[in-house]
C-alpha cells in the first residue's frame, strides 16, 4: 500500500534530496571527459569478469555493460597476455563506438606489466593500485614509484583502492604496535579501520611527492561489513578532498549483496560522500553482468540523486490481485522501458525522469496513477474487468479485454513521443 493517504509530495528526481548533505569534495579530477568529484554527477562503475586476455569476450562485456549504463569499466589486468590485450580491447571498443573509460585494475607485477607494455598505459583512462598488494619493504616503494611514473608519463588519474582483504600488513603491524603502547588501547577493529584510511592518505601522499597532482587522484577503502564501511567512509572524507570511489567489497549473491550494498551505500550517499558507485555483486553461474550496473542505477535513482530510467511504480498485490495480469504487467513494462533506454537516451531528453504507475486495484489505483506521468489501475477481484489509464493526472482512456498490455504499451510510446520528442 501506498502512502497516499499522508498526502506526501513527491521529492525531486535530481538534487537537492531532502535531508542529503551537499556533495563536498572540492576537487574534481578528469577521466577521458568524464568529470569524477566536486559537484559531478555520480558515476555508475563496474568490472568485468572475462579473461582480459580474451579480446573478443571483454570487448562484448565492455559493451554490454556500457549499454546498460555502466559509465567507467574496470578490467583486471594480471599478467602479460592481459596487458598485451588492452591496446586492442580498446581499439575493439572504438570500432563498435563504444567510448566508456577504461580502468586497469593493477596488483602485484603492475610495475613490470606497465614497464613492459607502456601501450597498455597509453589505453587506459585510469590506474588502479592497490597499496597493498603492490610488494613489501624497499621494494614496496619501489614498485608503486614505477607505477605512479607511468600514470604521470600518460597523464592518467590513478585510483589508490585499498581493500581490507589484502591491506599492507606492515602498516597495520605498526599501527597495532602503537596502539599497544597506549595507557588505553583501543579496540583492534577500530584499528584496523585506521590502517586502511592510513593506508589511502599515505598513499595519496606518497604519490604526490613523485609528481602526481592532487586532481589527479581517487581513493576507496572497500571492506565487506556494512557498518565498518560507514565507519571507514566517514573518516576519510573528513580526512581528505580527493574524490571517493565507493562501494561494499565481496557484497556476495542475489538479494544479500544488493541489500548489504544499498544498506551501506545509502547512508554514505546520503551524507554527500561517494563521486562514484560500484555494486560488487557475485553473479549467479552464468548470470548476467550487468545487474551490478542495475542495481547500482536503482540505488541513485531511488534516491533521488540521478535518473537513468524511467521509474515504474507498482503496488506489492494483496488478497485483491488474485490474477496474474497485473504482476505481469508491471514487470512487462518495466523491461520494455529498460530495453529502451539506450535508444531513447539520445532520441528523448529527459525520459529517464518518467514515473510510470502499475497498480493493482481501485484502493490506491487512481490515487498513485494520477501523480505519475502515465498509471493504469487494473481491476482487482471482484472489480469491473477495466483499467482506467491516467495520463497527467487525468483520466484519458479505460482499457478492456485480451490486449491491455500491448494497448498500455502504446500509450506509453504515444506519451515519450509527445512529450520528450518535443524537447530536441
Ligand atoms: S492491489 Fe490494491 S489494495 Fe492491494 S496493494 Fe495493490 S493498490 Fe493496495
Amino acid at each position: 500500500m501506498s502512502d497516499q493517504a499522508l498526502n506526501m509530495p513527491k521529492p525531486p528526481a535530481c538534487l537537492p534530496v531532502w535531508g542529503a548533505a551537499v556533495r563536498r569534495r572540492s576537487v574534481c579530477i578528469d577521466v577521458a571527459g568524464h568529470r569524477i568529484g566536486g559537484d559531478a554527477p555520480i558515476l555508475v562503475q563496474s568490472m568485468t569478469n572475462t579473461d582480459t586476455a580474451d579480446v573478443a569476450a571483454t570487448v562484448a562485456q565492455v559493451a554490454a555493460l556500457a549499454r546498460a549504463g555502466s559509465e567507467v569499466v574496470r578490467i583486471t589486468v594480471n599478467n602479460a597476455e592481459a596487458a598485451a590485450a588492452v591496446p586492442l580491447i580498446r581499439e575493439g571498443l572504438e570500432k563498435r563506438g563504444v567510448s566508456v573509460p577504461l580502468v586497469g585494475d593493477f596488483h602485484f607485477n603492475g610495475h613490470r606489466l606497465l614497464t613492459q607494455h607502456p601501450a597498455c598505459a597509453e589505453a587506459l583512462a585510469k590506474l588502479r593500485i592497490n597499496p597493498g598488494n603492490v610488494g613489501k619493504g624497499a621494494k614496496r616503494d619501489e614498485q608503486f614509484a614505477t607505477m605512479i611514473e607511468f600514470a604521470c608519463r600518460y597523464g592518467k588519474p590513478v585510483r589508490i583502492g585499498v581493500n581490507w582483504g589484502s591491506l599492507d600488513q606492515a602498516l597495520l603491524a605498526r599501527l597495532m604496535d602503537d596502539n599497544a603502547r597506549q595507557p588505553q588501547p583501543k579496540e583492534a577493529a577500530v584499528i584496523m579501520r585506521e590502517a586502511l584510511v592510513t593506508s589511502a592518505l599515505e598513499s595519496a601522499q606518497q604519490a604526490e611527492a613523485l609528481g602526481l597532482a592532487h586532481d589527479r587522484i581517487v581513493l576507496s577503502c572497500k571492506v565487506s561489513g556494512v557498518q565498518d564501511l560507514i565507519a571507514v567512509y566517514r573518516d576519510l572524507a573528513a580526512r581528505c578532498d580527493y574524490p571517493l570511489h565507493l562501494g561494499l567489497t565481496e557484497a556476495g549473491m542475489g538479494s544479500k549483496g544488493i541489500v548489504a550494498s544499498t544498506a551501506a551505500m545509502a547512508v554514505l550517499l546520503q551524507e554527500g560522500i561517494g563521486d562514484t558507485i560500484r555494486v560488487s555483486l557475485t553473479p549467479e553461474p552464468g548470470g548476467d553482468r550487468t545487474r551490478e550496473v542495475v542495481v547500482a542505477q536503482e540505488i541513485l535513482q531511488t534516491m533521488g540523486l540521478r535518473s537513468f530510467t524511467p521509474l515504474v511504480i507498482a503496488c506489492p498485490g494483496c488478497g485483491r490481485t488474485t490474477s496474474t495480469v497485473f504482476q505481469e504487467l508491471a514487470d512487462r513494462i518495466q523491461g520494455y522501458l529498460r530495453a529502451q533506454m539506450p535508444e531513447w537516451r539520445g532520441k528523448y531528453p529527459g525520459v529517464e525522469e518518467m514515473h510510470v504507475a502499475v497498480m493493482g486495484c481501485v484502493v490506491n489505483g487512481p490515487g498513485e496513477s494520477k501523480q505519475a506521468n502515465i498509471g493504469i489501475s487494473l481491476p482487482g477481484s471482484g472489480e469491473t474487468p477495466v483499467a482506467p489509464v491516467f495520463v497527467d493526472g487525468v483520466k484519458t482512456v479505460t482499457l478492456k479485454g485480451e490486449r491491455i498490455a500491448e494497448e498500455f504499451q502504446a500509450i506509453v510510446d504515444q506519451y515519450v513521443r509527445d512529450r520528450y520528442g518535443a524537447a530536441r
